[in-house]
């Protein structure tokens, strides 16, 4: 029985160590299942780190199959290396700990490195000796390879943006806070990296207190994320300002709220931009004081285009050639067609001469305008050549001489008409001088006669006698008029005449005849003009004495002397109510000896007028008539005020 109880409980002890052994057996499966699926390679090892159990995740980390490394020394087998701790250091650890854990790079199969999360366990029996070790590694290869990426893509971004060209600046957007500068911002502003980091953006120097332009800038940065070419002036440490254009970008870099700024220097850019536009406004400025003096001085300019026969003209061009822009073809050939005639060979072959570097282009010619008038031009042209010595374009003035050349004409004509009144004055004198003489004697011969034939004499004889004496006062009368005309300017000082004195003293000598015909004589407000007193005087006689002579029958006269500013002369005028005088002889009764009416009529010399023409001239001015016959005439003279 108790043999049986014995075996009994034998066969108990027996039955309870199977179920134990069979369920650790099981749960050994259930463990090493388990083990087979955990994502983290798990490996043990004995006490010499040879490999005892290697799982599926091992294998899929390693690239090695469990059955090629059961019994491998494990570490030759995926060699390692420990990333943040030193290999002593680590053993130290795991042999007083018993465990250690931390990121190790392992080679695998392939000899491509995997990067690992391990956690080391030593396995010790009861006595305390190392009987083994357990290694839990967990995968962190893409985890690792991204920091890497992440760690060389800051390095790289580090190095370019210290060594890069362009001074650059890193803030912190919530602070101002300057993070980061690189070498070109610390040469651009002359300050060291020390002094410019960690400093708020707002109270450094480089701004000279918060401006406009900076508040601007921040108030941009803030609402867009953005500045893009702000143009701002800044300080060197030195004080010196700096022109600069700034860019900032928020920089994403998930480390906060940051940005780049940049700096540009413009500064020499700016002051070549400042010379430039100064040098194109003083261009413009002596531009336009050109035209204005050219226009002012009334001379054209002229541009040429040799090859291309373009020829250009300014505004005053066009004045001084009379044609409309609107005719113009732009061509040498409208200005060829413009010249007179007979001008226009020499003055073709003097642009030739030009253009073959003869003689420079200094022409003079004459136009013939659209509307027919003729106008002499003076034309000078400068000669652009290429390289090569052959003329491309021809840079000219044009201006009209047309009154220069009038004036000059004048001038000669003057001369000539100076010259020949001088010998006509000469010879005036001369004659009337010598004439005198024999006039005397006749005179003196005629007394005679009278005194001792006169009473043989009868009648007839005594007309004669009568008509000889007459006839020798007349000539008397002329020879004096003529003496009188040759002497007009004799007198050398201009001096102030007042007009209104001097005719008042002439009606005042002309009262005899005044009375005798019952003339009304007016005038008022006449002018001061300067001029000689004594041929005024003979002016206004002669006029008024003539206005009263030539009235008409039982017609008393009626004469008025008036004075008006015309232009730069005062412009007389002496009206009567007479005779008149025809247009056809309106001319020649200016010309000495010239005169309309027979002596008994109208008795006078015919010197009068031509004595006024003299002195008017003598005084710079001009005289003329308008008449009507039987209506009356106006004698005009001017003279200069
Ligand atoms: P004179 O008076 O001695 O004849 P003038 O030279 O003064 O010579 O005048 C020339 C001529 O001009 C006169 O003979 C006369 O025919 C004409 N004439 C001059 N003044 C007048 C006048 N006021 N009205 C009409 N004819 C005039």
């Amino acid at each position: 029985m108790s043999q049986r109880i014995v075996n009994e409980e034998e066969e108990n002890g027996n039955l309870g160590r199977k179920k134990k052994e069979k369920r650790q057996e099981e749960q050994l499966l259930y463990q090493a299942d388990l083990l087979e699926h955990v994502s983290d390679a798990v490996i043990s090892t004995d006490s010499e780190f040879r490999i005892k159990s290697w799982n599926r995740a091992a294998e899929q980390l390693y690239g090695w199959q469990a059955d090629e490394v059961i019994g491998a020394y494990l570490p030759d087998l995926v060699p390692m290396t420990y990333v943040d701790q030193e290999i002593e250091e680590i053993i130290a650890d795991f042999k007083k700990e018993g465990n250690w854990s931390g990121e190790v790079k392992q080679k695998e199969r392939s000899g491509a490195y995997v990067y690992v999360y391990a956690s080391v366990t030593m396995l010790r029996d009861q006595a305390g000796r190392d009987i083994g070790a357990i290694a839990v590694n967990r995968d962190i290869s893409d985890r690792k390879r991204t920091e890497e990426q992440l760690r060389e893509s800051e390095e790289r971004f580090s190095k370019a943006f210290f060594s890069h060209p362009t001074a650059m600046e890193i803030i912190d957007l919530e602070s101002w806070e300057r993070l980061e500068v690189n070498a070109s911002f610390c040469s651009l502003f002359g300050y060291t990296r020390e002094e410019m980091e960690a400093s708020n953006v707002c109270a450094t120097k480089l701004w000279r207190g918060e401006t406009e332009a900076q508040k601007r800038a921040y108030r941009q940065i803030q609402e867009k994320g953005y500045i893009q070419n702000f143009p701002a002036d800044l300080y060197h440490k030195s004080g010196k300002s700096i022109s600069v254009l700034i860019n900032a970008a928020k920089l994403e870099l998930g480390k906060g709220n940051l940005i780049m700024v940049s700096f540009v220097d413009i500064t020499e850019r700016k002051q070549v931009q400042e010379r430039l536009e100064r040098a194109q406004r003083e261009l413009t400025e002596l531009n336009n004081r050109f035209q204005v003096s050219t226009q002012a001085a009334k001379v054209g300019i002229w541009d040429w285009d040799v090859d291309s026969d373009t020829l250009i003209w300014d505004d005053t061009m066009f004045a001084i050639y009379g044609v409309s822009k609107d005719d113009f073809s732009g061509k040498s050939g409208f200005w060829q067609n413009t010249i007179h005639p007979e001008d226009l060979q020499p003055t073709l072959d003097a642009m030739v001469d030009a253009l073959k570097g003869i003689e420079s282009f200094d022409v003079e010619f004459r136009i013939i305008r659209p509307d027919h008038s003729v106008h002499y031009i003076k034309a000078k042209g400068m000669i652009q050549r290429y390289d090569t010595g052959r003329a491309r374009r021809v840079i000219g003035t044009n201006w009209d001489i047309t009154k220069e050349k009038e004036a000059e004409r004048q001038k000669i004509r003057a001369r000539q008409l100076e010259l020949k009144n001088k010998e006509l004055e000469q010879f005036a004198y001369a004659a009337s001088h010598d004439l005198q003489e024999p006039l005397h004697t006749v005179e003196g011969f005629i007394t005679l006669l009278r005194k001792h034939y006169q009473p043989q004499t009868d009648d007839k004889s005594n007309e004669y006698l009568e008509l000889i004496s007459e006839s020798i006062t007349r000539m008397n009368k002329l020879i004096r008029g003529l003496l009188d005309y040759s002497r007009i300017g004799a007198q050398e000082e201009m001096t102030s005449v007042a007009c209104n004195k001097l005719v008042k003293h002439i009606t005042k000598d002309l009262s005899a005849q005044i009375t005798e015909t019952n003339a009304v004589i007016t005038f008022k407000k006449l002018p001061q003009v300067k001029g000689y007193e004594t041929e005024l005087r003979v002016l206004f006689q002669n006029l008024i004495s003539n206005a009263i002579k030539f009235h008409r029958n039982n017609e008393p006269p009626k004469v008025s002397i008036t004075a008006e500013a015309v232009g730069e002369y005062w412009q007389f005028c002496i009206t009567d109510n007479g005779i008149g005088i025809a247009p056809q002889h309106q001319q020649r009764i200016f010309a000495i000896f010239q005169r309309l009416h027979p002596q008994h009529k109208y008795p006078g010399t015919g010197i009068g007028l031509s004595h006024c023409q003299k002195i008017v001239e003598l005084h710079g001015g001009k005289i003329w008539v308008e008449s009507r016959p039987k209506k009356g005439s106006q004698f005009y003279f001017t003279i200069p005020q």
